[in-house]
């Protein structure tokens, strides 16, 4: 008999080591399991608390199990789930309102994750070019460093060629330059350049803020050559840099942006957004996508909008980020021989470590976790803030405090490791 029957699946013990079993091994997940959580406040299996900083990867912006977007979805559940293209609905037809009234943009094409909006971003972008201009005008150009997502097309057009290695042949004329170069750019965005794709601020290359003159750079180029600039605002979107998209602080309109992350607070849904003239080149039958859209998504994403993009609550935004960098700023200075100089956009923040602690900060993160508080890496040498955009003060503060003991932590038993005596 097999064993797994004995017991209903729904109800059996699951632990981390289930993980090593049964899933595929693309991830490495913490060694807790998260099981319960309401705004920053986590639980794991054993009943240990946890202050969340990480809003899954940027994306639970409103805290976890938030009342107003449980209220709708609840609603919405008992109401319509979904229904396919064949038909439209009202809470789709409400949010792609609510963002073209919120944004540059005049349409939305919706979809499930950011990957994804990017793909259509780009796929769009090829079919604005080969039609206006002809089949030469196909190149993409991206930055070094750079993420867009997983799908071979915009893994291809990301900046990190280790998520690229063993999967060739890969989409052709992409070309990658190194960010915030405005030289680099203008020789590489030539005639025959279909779309520059370009992160604001770019999130998992490390947290390095885009500089507001090579955006409005890359516009004056791509203007001149007629490119279409795309903005991935997957991460950085939806009020996280302090303002609802980025671009809108920095003097640069994209002609397509790309939602996600924080869009659903959790639950799936993407977005691309763009202007009227280019839109119309994605005709009937030239894109889709099942769930992109449907009722239940969008129902989360509308409240997400409403919640987030008012004055005061961008304000709060703010006031969070300057508490928070002013927390960092000052534990760099305390901890020099860990801690670099902090860098960010709103409370999308980066602490590099210093040169001698290179590659570790994982082992920070770590020390950090055993204390109650969750944090993300941004590659192995910066730890990643993204706490919810409804932290309080108190939190920030918490923060701080177990961050200075994480310090003390790690480099207590970076003594120890030295005091040690050498194996032989
Ligand atoms: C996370 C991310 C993506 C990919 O989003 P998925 O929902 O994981 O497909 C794309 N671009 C940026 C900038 C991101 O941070």
């Amino acid at each position: 008999m097999n064993a797994k029957l004995d017991s209903a699946v729904t109800t059996r013990p699951v632990t981390r080591a289930t993980f090593d079993e049964v899933l595929v091994p693309t991830y490495a997940p913490a060694a807790m399991v998260p099981v319960r959580a309401a705004g920053l406040d986590l639980w794991d299996q054993a009943g240990k608390h946890y202050l969340d900083f990480t809003a899954g990867i940027a994306v639970t912006s409103l805290g976890h199990a938030h009342p107003l977007l449980v209220d709708a979805l609840t609603r919405q559940i008992n109401t319509l789930w979904h229904l396919g293209n064949g038909y439209t609905n009202e809470p789709v037809l409400r949010l792609a309102t609510a963002l073209t009234e919120a944004t540059f943009a005049d349409r939305a094409f919706f979809c499930n994750s950011g990957a994804e909006a990017n793909e259509a971003a780009l796929k769009l972008a090829r079919k604005y070019a080969h039609t206006k201009f002809g089949p030469h005008k196909s190149r993409i150009i991206s930055c070094l460093s750079s993420f867009h997502g997983r799908t071979l097309f915009t893994v291809s057009v990301g900046g990190q060629p280790k998520y690229t290695e063993g999967f060739e042949p890969l989409p052709q004329e992409i070309n990658h330059i190194p960010y915030n170069d405005i030289d680099a750019a203008i020789a590489a965005i030539t005639d025959d350049v279909a779309a520059v794709i370009v992160e604001p601020i770019q999130g998992e290359g490390g947290v390095i803020p885009g500089r507001a003159d090579y955006l409005q750079a890359l516009r004056k180029r791509c203007d001149e050559t007629g490119a279409l600039l795309v903005f991935d605002e997957v991460q950085s979107g939806v009020g996280r840099s302090g303002t609802l998209y980025a671009y809108m602080q920095l003097g640069v309109t994209p002609d397509i942006l790309t939602t996600a992350k924080a869009l659903g607070n959790g639950y799936p849904i993407g977005a691309m957004l763009t202007t009227d003239a280019i839109a119309a080149h994605f005709g009937v039958g030239s894109h889709g996508t099942t769930y992109g859209g449907n009722p239940l998504a969008a129902t989360v994403a509308l409240s997400v909008i409403e919640t987030i993009n008012t004055p005061a609550f961008l304000e709060r935004v703010k006031q969070a980020t300057s508490r928070l960098m002013g927390h960092l700023g000052k534990l760099g200075d305390d901890y020099p021989q860990l801690f670099g100089k902090v860098r960010g956009m709103g409370l999308l923040i980066g602490l590099p470590v210093a040169a001698a602690f290179k590659g570790r900060a994982k082992d920070f993160t770590k020390a950090a976790e055993g204390l109650g508080l969750m944090l993300l890496i941004a590659g192995p040498d910066v730890i990643r803030l993204a706490p919810a955009l409804i932290v309080t003060d108190a939190q920030l503060d918490e923060a701080d405090r177990i961050m200075r003991a994480a310090a003390e932590q790690v480099i207590a038993a970076d003594h120890a490791a030295a005091a040690a005596p050498a194996v032989a």
